[in-house]
């Protein structure tokens, strides 16, 4: 136990007397029962297992959204500024993630990955990612040509990629069970169908700022009626982070953008086309990783995502349609700005979602032998891309204590999270602690 729950434990009488008499109380809540969240509350556990902590999500079980809909990838580190929150917490994601791995016997393939460059202007932004692999310190990576291009992947084309031996697949909705089940066996508790719709200090307090606990028990309450307390309060809300951060004063910039992506298969014969992960020469403008060829661990091959705003936030196809929800998107001054700016790029991806042989065009720039006749409609995930007023789509991990100093928001954790997952975890586990 670390000394921290030692002192806790002393204190706890006297902080917690009001909260701890109730089922209801707790010393942590954490908001959202997907791979950060769970990670967070194994590991806060794992540090202090005399804590009394509570996981509330709003699905009847975990992983229901981004940490179940995703591409799968556990990824090395390469495209990231060096030094950004995400560069580090991707390397040191991806090391920890694959011992948990290993430790737990979870499956996954180190199957490697190709970025590679078709024409000769994206050989130059080629060259510039490999660099930034290099500062980020991720392993054994190399720029390889045409001929060694064919020896790893013996049906892609390009002109040059960087090979990335250690980039793998794994199930994440796997995983965020995993962690749930460590969290629960530590003594942690689940509520399902718990869905936070307001947070609160309790009345007789105020937000004056002090660092009597005592003073902030925070109330949440659910759209079922449903109350806990609690001495502190996590928020890894995904593609609702922006709400819950709402909820309790916090900023309504940056807002949650929900971006479709929608992936194509491989029809089961075709699947030998491909070895390992394929990815292009990014755009370096969008915070997107382009649309990328992914075997999966079943066999399937994902092509995709295409990036599409979706007209709900867990809006998974076209006909999930929220009018509030589409219209706040709509009617956002960020998403304005960034609609105009990137006009021809959003066309291009309905079109691409629209019309089959259109991506198929893009993706056989890789894979040139591959015909519409060789795919079919697949799965598809929802982003919560965070966007500011001005029209940028944050890049980094965003995470922002509230005002009372008593709330943590993840308010952005998109791609790399899942590789990131145990690495964000030892990140708010140890600020949550030092905060309490
Ligand atoms: C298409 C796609 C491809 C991706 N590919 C990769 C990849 O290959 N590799 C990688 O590392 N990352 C990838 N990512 C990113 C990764 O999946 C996410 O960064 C990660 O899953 C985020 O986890 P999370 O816990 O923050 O969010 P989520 O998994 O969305 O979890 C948030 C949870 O909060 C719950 N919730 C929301 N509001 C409330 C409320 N009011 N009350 C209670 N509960 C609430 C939700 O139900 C949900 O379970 C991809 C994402 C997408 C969408």
């Amino acid at each position: 136990m670390c000394i921290r729950a030692n002192y806790l434990k002393l204190l706890r009488p006297l902080i917690f007397i009001r909260n701890y008499s109730s089922k209801n109380g707790y010393d942590i809540a954490i908001i959202g029962g997907g791979i950060v969240g769970t990670a967070t509350a194994r590991e806060i556990l794992r540090r202090c297992n005399d804590l009394k902590c509570v996981i509330v999500e709003k699905e009847e079980c975990l992983a229901m959204h981004q940490s179940s809909n995703n591409s799968g990838v556990i990824h090395a580190g390469i495209y990231y500024q060096p030094g950004s929150m995400k560069a580090q917490l991707c390397t040191e994601g991806m090391k920890l993630l694959y011992q948990y791995l290993d430790e737990k016997d979870i499956p996954y393939k180190k199957i490697g990955k190709l970025i590679v460059a078709t024409d000769k202007q994206q050989v130059n932004t080629l060259e510039d990612l490999y660099e930034r692999g290099l500062k980020n310190e991720v392993r054994d990576i190399r720029l390889i040509d045409g001929n060694e291009i064919c020896s790893v992947e013996p049906n892609c084309v390009g002109l040059k990629a960087i090979h990335s031996p250690h980039t793998g697949i794994v199930d994440y909705g796997v995983v965020c069970e995993s962690y749930g089940k460590d969290f629960v066996d530590s003594g942690g508790e689940i509520r399902y169908n718990f869905e936070v719709n307001a947070i609160r200090v309790t009345s007789e307090t105020s937000y004056v700022l002090s660092n009597d606990i005592e003073k902030y028990p925070i109330q949440i309450s659910s759209s079922k009626g449903e109350e806990i307390n609690a001495g502190f309060v996590l928020s890894c809300a995904g593609l609702y982070a922006d709400k819950v951060a709402m909820m309790h004063g916090g900023a309504r910039d940056p807002a949650i953008l929900p971006v479709r992506g929608e992936y194509l298969l491989l029809k089961p014969e075709k699947q030998h086309l491909v070895n390992g992960n394929i990815y292009p020469v990014p755009d370096v403008r969008l915070p997107f990783l382009g649309v990328h060829f992914t075997p999966k661990l079943d066999g399937n091959v994902w092509l995709g995502p295409n990036a599409i705003l979706a007209f709900k936030r867990e809006g998974y196809k076209y006909s999930d349609i929220s009018v509030k929800e589409l219209s706040e998107s709509l009617r956002n001054r960020g998403f304005q700005i960034l609609a105009r700016k990137h006009l021809l790029f959003g066309i291009d991806q309905f079109l691409r979602s629209a019309i089959i042989r259109l991506q198929v065009k893009e993706l056989r720039k890789y894979i040139p032998c591959l015909t519409v006749k060789d795919v079919m409609r697949g799965p598809s995930g929802v982003r919560a891309q965070a966007i500011d007023c001005n029209g940028s789509l944050v890049d980094d991990f965003v995470f922002d204590l509230g005002e009372t100093g008593r709330v943590l928001h993840c308010r952005n954790a998109p791609s790399p999270a899942a590789t990131s997952s145990l690495a964000i975890g030892r990140y708010l586990a140890r600020k949550v602690l030092e905060i309490l």
